[in-house]
């Protein structure tokens, strides 16, 4: 669904990269947690998905699709079919809750029928039916994550990317958002989720993918926040580059602050996660990425025809 052939992604010239020779792969229906301190690379991953940030090396492909070779033209339904949810909801703050998910359809041309329908849907399955009418400066951090997370899935995306979602919000709110997400990756979403929410990752034991200086350290099939395997920051596997680590200031969650240079002796010596995670992915699957050059509509398409889309039928329905 997406992959990353050795990306390295450069801001500027001469800075240490913000993404460095990543070579990663998320499948199709995946729930992936990116955790790291603040400046490891977890945004610019995301935005060079949305074909935002272009990589300086490598190639990012989105369902099969290089996405240096996407025309311009077609980006918007490269975005079209990503959901983005943002720690600060962005949601507009002229608009009701009801007109912001109204809105991501209006866009994209949705007849109006389907918007009356859709709508409401949403904003039951968010947990708003009664606060449609509500602007956002009427609700809650946890109700406006929550009409964002509406918006951004009301278009049934094959993916959904989320940027610290619970970054601004309460441990019991943050849990109900949190499982907002698990219930739109059940639906078959691929959920990539970048978070210093510990508990979060925790409780849901995900593919963890760890992030330190631009680098994957980590990618742990069901993984924890942290980890006792040698290839986390947290029991010393830092690239011992102090330099490195000064351009980087490792923040408030102090995943590299804390880290005190001394290798956990309780650490088994051997267990290279991200090791054994290339070893399990097929190379069949890569391939067949490749040679499926469907287009992202056609893929989303298909997935509502098919019976786990609730709107499937209802859509056909529409349009007689
Ligand atoms: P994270 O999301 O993990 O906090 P980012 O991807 O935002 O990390 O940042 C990674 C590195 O890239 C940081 O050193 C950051 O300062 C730098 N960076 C991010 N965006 C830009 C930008 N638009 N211009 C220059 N440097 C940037
Ligand atoms: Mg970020």
């Amino acid at each position: 669904m997406i992959r990353f052939d050795d990306v390295t992604k450069t801001y500027m010239r001469g800075q240490h990269p913000a993404v460095e020779n990543l070579d990663i792969e998320f499948s199709r229906g995946e729930f992936v947690f990116l955790v790291g301190a603040s400046g490891s690379g977890k945004s610019t991953l995301m935005r060079m998905v949305l074909k935002e940030v272009a990589p300086t090396r490598g190639t990012v492909y989105v369902a099969g699709k290089d996405l240096s070779r996407l025309p311009s033209w077609k980006v918007p339904s490269l975005r079209r079919d990503i959901g983005m949810v943002f720690q600060d909801f962005r949601l507009l703050p002229s608009k009701t809750a009801y007109q912001n998910i109204e809105f991501a359809l209006a866009v994209i041309g949705t007849p109006r029928k389907v918007v009356r329908r859709l709508v409401p849907e949403m904003l039951e399955m968010v947990g708003l039916e009664d606060k449609g009418k509500r602007m956002p400066h009427e609700l809650s951090g946890g109700e406006q994550q929550r009409v964002a997370i509406a918006r951004a899935y009301v278009n049934r995306p094959s993916i959904l990317l989320a940027d610290e979602p619970t970054g601004n919000l309460d441990p019991s709110t943050a849990s109900g958002i949190l499982d907002l997400l698990a219930e739109i990756n059940e639906r078959g979403t691929t959920v990539v989720m970048a978070t210093h929410d510990r508990s979060a990752v925790d409780r849901m034991q995900r593919r963890v993918v760890e992030m330190v200086g631009g680098q994957v350290v980590r990618d742990e099939e069901r993984g924890s926040y942290e980890t006792p395997a040698p290839v986390s920051v947290i029991s010393g596997n830092l690239p011992d580059d102090s330099a490195h680590r000064e351009e980087h200031p490792l923040d408030e969650d102090g995943l590299v602050a804390d880290w005190d240079g001394a290798p956990d002796p309780e650490a088994p010596v051997s267990g290279a996660a991200s090791a054994e995670r290339l070893d399990d992915q097929p190379d069949e699957h890569a391939i067949a990425e490749d040679i499926l050059e469907e287009d992202l509509i056609d893929e989303r398409e298909a997935r509502r025809a098919r019976d786990e889309d609730p709107f499937a039928a209802d859509d056909e329905e529409n349009l007689r």
